[in-house]
């Protein structure tokens, strides 16, 4: 009887508690489930007595993680196009998934087009798993860990891709502090963007300056507000280097209060626009940035927000505003889907 109880309540949960980010621990939910944990070592965990009995128990779980895992159980019975299907059905189904579950999602079907000699498509499927992959395992599945050793401008970084060669420098280049995970909540999906100023004058072109204001954020935010980390996603500075400051694993601490940050990636430039104008090469910076982030996360052109949008603040300052509709105006363009 318990174990039925913990069964139905992992069906009752609401899927969104556990897309994408592999907060959930499943063991600690109910006494010995089949739920598969949002890890690659869980969803490709040996496949006993032909997986038989397990595909049963998953086919009653509706959760991201018992879906990948239904579909790798169904590879490994050389049940290959039904494992496409499977599959298909969490990419393209009706409920959106975050870039975790996505990733697996892709990995595991170029594994399954690649056992149909489909080999153009196996590769497309393993680069959209390594634009997406959060997961150090599926990274280094991927081949992506050893790039990361050096700690040069790093492009691709952030789950962002490749479209328009974008290039952020990774968080480790401004030597951060910790993040506070008890702190944080983990991010849900991405559907809007909210664009900031730091509200202080700008400082010279340097990397070194940028480093050095973007550590100063992170004391503040995490020292005198409390928060996990430095509220802001991106941050992008007067030579429109463009900076990872907070994972997008983690939901930002930039629009307001929890509701109004949900599923909102904070973007932040240097400088008081108030008082000044950004620099061309950061407004240029920040249209590619955008366009990268709408296309990445379907999010539609009005779903970029200044931060007054949600608040009564100065924020982003007039100056920028002025930009950021025009951009808007451009990006509408985009079909998002
Ligand atoms: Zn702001």
């Amino acid at each position: 009887m318990p174990r039925l109880l913990g069964l139905l309540a992992l069906i009752l949960m609401p899927a969104c508690s556990s897309t994408s980010l592999g907060t959930g621990n499943p063991s600690t939910r109910g006494p010995r489930t089949a739920v598969p944990s949002l890890n690659l070592g869980s969803i490709t965990a040996p496949v006993e007595r032909h997986g038989v009995g397990e595909l049963e128990q998953l086919a009653r779980i509706d959760l991201p993680a018992a879906k990948l895992r239904q579909a790798y159980i169904l590879y490994t019975q050389r049940e290959t196009q039904k494992s496409i299907t499977t599959l298909n059905r969490i990419l393209f189904g009706a409920e959106r998934q975050g870039p975790a579950v996505e990733s697996y999602a892709y990995y595991l079907r170029s594994l399954a087009f690649a056992r149909q000699k489909k080999t153009d498509r196996a590769k497309a499927d393993r680069a959209s798993a390594a634009k997406l992959a959060i997961d150090k395992d599926l990274k280094a599945k991927l081949g992506l860990l050893a790039a990361n050793s050096t700690p040069k401008l790093a492009s691709n970084k952030a789950g962002l891709g490749t479209a328009g060669r974008l290039e952020i420098y990774p968080r480790r280049a401004w030597s951060p502090r910790k993040p506070i995970p008890s702190r944080l909540e983990p991010m849900s999906r991405i559907y809007r963007v909210t664009v900031h100023h730091t509200g202080m004058f700008a400082q010279g072109n340097s990397s070194q300056e940028s480093k050095a204001l973007i550590s100063k954020i992170q004391r503040q935010h995490q020292l005198e507000r409390n928060w996990g980390d430095i509220g802001y996603h991106f941050m992008i500075d007067p030579a429109g280097r463009i900076w990872s400051s907070r994972s997008l694993r983690y939901q930002g601490a930039h629009a307001g209060n929890s509701q109004k940050n949900r599923g909102n990636v904070g973007v932040c430039l240097m400088g008081n626009f108030v008082g000044q104008d950004p620099s061309a090469a950061q407004i240029r910076s920040l249209e590619r940035f955008l366009r990268v982030l709408c296309l990445e996360y379907k999010i539609s052109a009005e779903n970029i927000k200044n931060h007054n949008d949600f608040m009564d603040t100065k924020c982003p300052g007039p100056k920028l505003e002025a930009h950021v509709s025009q951009i808007r105006r451009r990006l509408s363009a985009i079909a998002t889907h």
